[in-house]
């Protein structure tokens, strides 16, 4: 047996036991002639000391041992003497002598220290995963990920959901990225699509009678590297049969709820039941469909004070169809010029023109980029509005809708950061409802959906699919969480016909539409139950409930920006006879 213990449960109560340990040397001392070595595994750090006088062959072995050598110790636990407690360390009190050491395996001197949480770059973390994964950070994360994924697991199975795997070699299932693809050795010619989602297959479960299906799905999606993605992701992956909007939305807040209670009870939910927001609500007061919701801050529309406020830019951008928002930063009265022009260069990523600004300082002073040219009642409008007081900063924006929103939006959650505006351990879930069912392309003439093709218009919108489709409203719903969008789902048209017409509103020949969709088509004329889901990120969920930036640090074995795996360096070329095999050709020009 190479271990009685793991390194993190020995106490007190162990005092004058004989143990065996196995583990990774995580640091050494020698004082004074005495070793004293700390022993990690999985679960903890315990301190064992070699004394060359009581046991001198021990001493000896140990003489090569150095940091992350894996050895196998029996020892005597005992009492550490006065005074030489680690109240750090839940093993503190104790240290185990030690009376026989075998060296299981010795270890390069690693890349990076492993006992310390110093700042390496994420380059190297990649290549070395292995070492990174040992680290208390990424050890805690993973086991936080575990929790959380198990918890689900009970969860569901107590509220009678059924765990089914879909398969990974599919076809289609677009949820508007790029397929990875497969090709085929024995169809030469032909591929299997990896799935984006496990989205029809979910469906045909329902119209299997299943009624209540989840999984944690993997999912790939070949998408531009932009921003916090990876191209293989964890979803939580649900489809219920015989639901509204409703009771999907109730089932994921309960899971969520209880989910934060069990794994992370240091944190707070904001609000409860979770406040919902439509779509154009959110847009109007956050600046974005997936809002931060646990500050202040919020959007004020002055395109009414605009056409008469004397300021022709605003005034202008009304008259073309624009839209003029602002933001009190509150507090900000005294920022510099400099700070200032910062904040205008941030708005000018996200396509804004410019920021106006009217900075109310803290004695009572005005400074402006534009305010000279305000009528006086403007001006006394746009503060009574945004309830401006001295030491305030008005910012706006003038431009089109998307790109006030877009641009105050991403300001606003700037303004969060600089400012410090939020707790990290409060959880501000919310809903939001009743998106656009499709969104018009200009680019392609056509209309696109704005969740997926398979998503109900609601009920009462369907008129307006002949008349005017803008007006058409989606039963979808995505559950935001400070700020990220962790899922998406939407009742499911359960109907042949009306998935016929979606397919032709959004421009999908119906040859195509048949020739990808046709196996649903065709299941769909067998009974379907209405039915619906949702899908919530894994990773995401993971990374906000473990204070983490970016989903990398809760994934094992996650891909650079570039879609790169550093560690066994994937994609590589392969050899030209399984090319050959596979009948494929490389034309790289
Ligand atoms: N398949 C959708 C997605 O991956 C979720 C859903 O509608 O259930 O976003």
């Amino acid at each position: 047996m190479y271990k009685t213990h793991t390194c993190g449960e020995l106490g007190e109560k162990d005092i004058g036991r004989e143990v065996a340990l196995a583990g990774w040397v995580d640091r050494l001392r020698d004082l004074g002639g005495v070793t004293f070595l700390d022993l990690r595994d999985r679960f903890g750090i315990v301190q064992l000391v070699s004394n060359p006088e009581t046991s001198p062959e021990v001493h000896q072995k140990l003489i090569p041992v150095r940091m992350e050598w894996v050895i196998q110790a029996v020892g005597i636990v005992r009492k550490r003497p006065n005074g030489m407690a680690n109240p750090d360390l839940a093993t503190g009190e104790i240290e185990v002598e030690l009376t026989q050491v075998k060296i299981l395996n010795p270890a390069k001197t690693p890349p990076f220290l492993i006992n310390q949480e110093e700042d390496v770059e994420e380059q190297i973390r990649l290549k070395y995963r292995y070492l990174d994964l040992r680290r208390p950070r990424m050890r805690d994360n993973i086991i936080l990920r575990h929790r959380l994924v198990s918890f689900i697991r009970n969860y569901l199975d107590q509220k009678d959901f059924l765990e089914i795997e879909t398969p990974i070699l599919f076809k289609t299932t677009p949820e508007g990225a790029r397929d990875y693809i497969v090709p085929s050795r024995v169809h030469p010619g032909e591929f299997y699509a990896l799935p984006q989602s496990p989205q029809q297959l979910k469906q045909m479960l329902m119209v299997a009678g299943m009624e209540r299906y989840f999984q944690i799905a993997r999912c790939f999606r070949d998408e531009d590297q932009r921003g916090d993605r990876q191209p293989e992701f964890t979803q939580l992956d649900i489809e219920m049969s015989f639901v509204e909007r409703e009771d999907v939305m109730d089932l994921l807040e309960g899971l969520y709820t209880e989910l934060v209670k069990a794994v992370t009870p240091q944190k707070k939910v904001l609000e409860t039941p979770w406040p919902r927001f439509t779509y154009q609500q959110t847009l109007e007061r956050f600046g974005k469909d997936n809002p931060d919701i646990r500050f202040g801050m919020e959007l004020h529309n002055i395109s009414e004070i605009a056409p008469e406020s004397g300021f022709r830019v605003f005034s202008d951008t009304v008259k073309g169809g624009g839209t003029v928002c602002g933001i009190n930063a509150k507090g900000l009265g005294d920022y510099s010029r400099k700070q200032i022009d910062e904040l205008t260069e941030y708005v000018k990523v996200y396509g804004a023109g410019g920021l106006a600004y009217l900075a109310l300082t803290s004695d009572g002073e005005e400074r402006s980029s534009f305010a000279k040219f305000l009528t006086e009642k403007a001006k006394i409008q746009i503060q009574k509005l945004m309830d401006a007081e001295s030491g305030d900063l008005l910012l706006f924006v003038a431009d089109t809708p998307a790109i006030v929103f877009e641009s105050l939006g991403r300001l606003r959650e700037k303004l969060r950061d600089l400012l410090g505006l939020v707790d990290q351990d409060t959880l501000g879930f919310c809903w939001v409802i009743d998106f656009p069912l499709v969104n018009y392309n200009k680019d392609e003439e056509r209309w696109d959906p704005s969740h997926h093709l398979f998503t109900s218009p609601m009920m009462e919108d369907i008129e307006n699919l002949d008349k005017d489709p803008s007006l058409v409203r989606g039963q979808q719903y995505d559950l935001v969480l400070n700020g990220y969008e962790i899922g998406g789902g939407s009742i499911r048209i359960h109907d042949a016909e009306l998935q016929e017409k979606i397919f032709s509103l959004i421009g999908l020949d119906m040859e195509v539409a048949r020739e990808r969709f046709g196996h649903m088509l065709q299941a769909f004329s067998y009974g379907t139950p209405p039915h619906g889901g949702i899908a919530s990120g894994i990773d995401r969920l993971c990374m906000i409930l473990a204070n983490e930036p970016n989903i990398r640090e809760v994934i094992a074995f996650p891909k650079n920006q570039s879609a790169r795996d550093l560690m066994g360096n994937a994609p590589s070329p392969v050899e030209p006879e399984q090319m050959k095999e596979l009948h494929i050709k490389l034309d790289l020009d």
